[in-house]
């Protein structure tokens, strides 16, 4: 019934359904197992995407949104009885203003395509990470993701000047402005950047587009002692006054890790450090950038604030370099049961918290490898942990090390991947009983029949 009534207005290869579901999938990590889904449809533009959602808001028909399936929160996890909604066929850059420096884009565009054509233009789409060759805008938008560049531009929120969605009963909220400052009334864009497609479905969007920095200067550090990680990111800052645009911290088993085979790529510096830093700059003049690069290095070596340094002297150094770094499959691979997090804490009790939570885990019988490594200068680290044996028991009791010091230290379980299903229980260790109450009645306003990603991030 509800799949004749999608056929009635969508072709047919826009709706597959039975064994055509074979080949389609729920994650990019989980490929070999087949989608379980009432059906899944493919919207080619905005209006067919409200049709769809008022056809299931008649039907009561549960609905779980596919953008890229890079997330890491169980977020497109989805079951036998719920519609699945890709947004791949919405995959179209439809404007790029150079006046305004915006891009108008659909929702399943994906990161890379963006990153592309704003180069061609000279301009710069800021938003950088691992996954950029499948995530697309919409699963961007939705999970307000961060990434590599966070320090200089924000994270997407900072990105979006206009959004267009399709709620649960169908209705289409556009407002696809190019202006920065707006402030008429609420800005309801808010409510659905980084909701994760609880309260309604990203269509469109305007970006904000950046300069294209015409330098590019980046290199490895090497540390023994945390504080001096935080010294030095004080340092660069200062030094390179306004062009800091990377500082990514990588623990020394991580690093091993990432720079030893099977990992394609060798290590910049020898193993012996505690910690490891990328630093990155972007500017304008490229040999004047790379020698302020140096100036700085050497001055932090006579300091003392690092024990070593190598900057990368071509574009295939700076390839190598950030390899390294984005390449994090390489450590899922070593990985058996891997377990993510994307913990967010102040800057200054990284050190000692990672320590004691890492002593506690190693301390398991159970966990085999512990990888850390993260966004450091935004205060957000990521932990890649592998396990022996699976359990859900296991699963929480790991979860439970690792998010509850968060509570007391004012931390966040989600620095930027969000809460799906896999962080919903954890909600509570950053985010008051009258905040999650507060989240829970905006659900129910907004998708009164709890259709949209039904029980993922809060209960509806
Ligand atoms: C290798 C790797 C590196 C990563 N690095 C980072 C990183 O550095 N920083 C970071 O923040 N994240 C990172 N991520 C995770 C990141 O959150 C996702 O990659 C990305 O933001 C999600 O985009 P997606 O299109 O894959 O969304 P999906 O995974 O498909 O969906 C994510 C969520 O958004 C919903 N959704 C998808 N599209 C829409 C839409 N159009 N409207 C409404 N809801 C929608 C889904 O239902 C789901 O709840 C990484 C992931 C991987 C695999």
């Amino acid at each position: 019934m509800l799949i004749e009534s999608l056929k009635s207005f969508l072709d047919k290869g826009q709706v597959l359904s039975g064994m055509e579901l074979k080949d389609r999938y729920h994650h990019i990590w989980k490929m070999e197992e087949s989608l379980q889904a009432v059906a899944l449809v493919m919207p080619r533009n905005t209006e067919e995407l409200s049709k769809i959602m008022k056809t299931c808001y008649a039907h009561g028909q549960k609905v779980v949104i596919h953008g890229g399936l890079t997330n890491l929160v169980g977020g497109t996890e989805t079951h036998k009885d719920e519609l699945v909604i890709s947004m791949e066929k919405m995959n179209k850059i439809q404007s790029v203003d150079l006046m305004s420096r915006t891009m108008t884009v659909e929702a399943g565009l994906i990161l890379q395509d963006i990153q592309e054509q704003a180069k061609v233009h000279d301009l710069l789409f800021p938003l950088n990470f691992g996954a950029k060759g499948t995530a697309q805008i919409g699963g961007i938008i939705s999970t307000n993701a961060g990434g590599l560049r966070v320090l200089r531009y924000g994270v997407t929120r900072h990105q979006i000047l206009g959004l267009e969605v399709v709620t649960a009963d169908g209705q289409i909220i556009s407002s696809m402005k190019k202006i920065i400052k707006d402030n008429s009334a609420y800005d309801i864009k808010q409510l659905f950047i980084g909701s994760e497609g609880t309260l309604g479905i990203v269509s469109r969007a305007v970006l904000k587009l950046s300069s294209l920095p015409k330098s590019r200067v980046s290199a490895f550090v090497g540390f023994n002692e945390y504080a001096k990680v935080v010294d030095f990111l004080k340092f660069m800052d200062g030094g390179l006054a306004g062009t800091l645009s990377g500082f990514e911290l990588i623990w020394q088993e991580s690093f091993i890790a990432m720079t030893s085979p099977p990992a394609l790529v060798k290590a910049p510096l020898g193993h012996d450090y505690r910690y490891y830093v990328l630093v990155e700059s972007m500017g304008s003049k490229q040999e004047r950038d790379q020698a302020l690069m140096q100036d700085l290095l050497e001055e932090a070596l006579e300091k003392k604030l690092i024990l070593d340094g190598t900057i990368a002297q071509s574009q295939a150094d700076l390839d190598w370099f950030w390899t390294i770094r984005e390449d994090v499959h390489v450590l899922v691979s070593q990985c058996n049961n891997d377990q993510h997090f994307d913990i967010s804490l102040p800057i200054n009790l990284i050190g000692d918290t990672l320590e004691k939570i890492v002593v506690e885990l190693k301390l398991m019988e159970e966990v085999e490898k512990v990888f850390v490594f993260g966004h450091v200068a935004d205060g957000n680290i990521h932990l890649i942990i592998g396990k022996r044996v699976q359990s859900d028991a296991l699963i929480h009791r790991i979860n439970e090390i690792i998010y509850a010091p968060l509570k007391d230290i004012g931390g966040s379980v989600s620095a930027e991947h969000g809460i799906g299903l896999h962080k919903k229980a954890y909600l509570h260790y950053c985010r008051s009983e009258a905040e999650i109450s507060m989240m829970r009645m905006i659900k129910k306003t907004m998708d009164p029949k709890n259709l949209l990603n039904r029980g993922k991030v809060v209960d509806g």
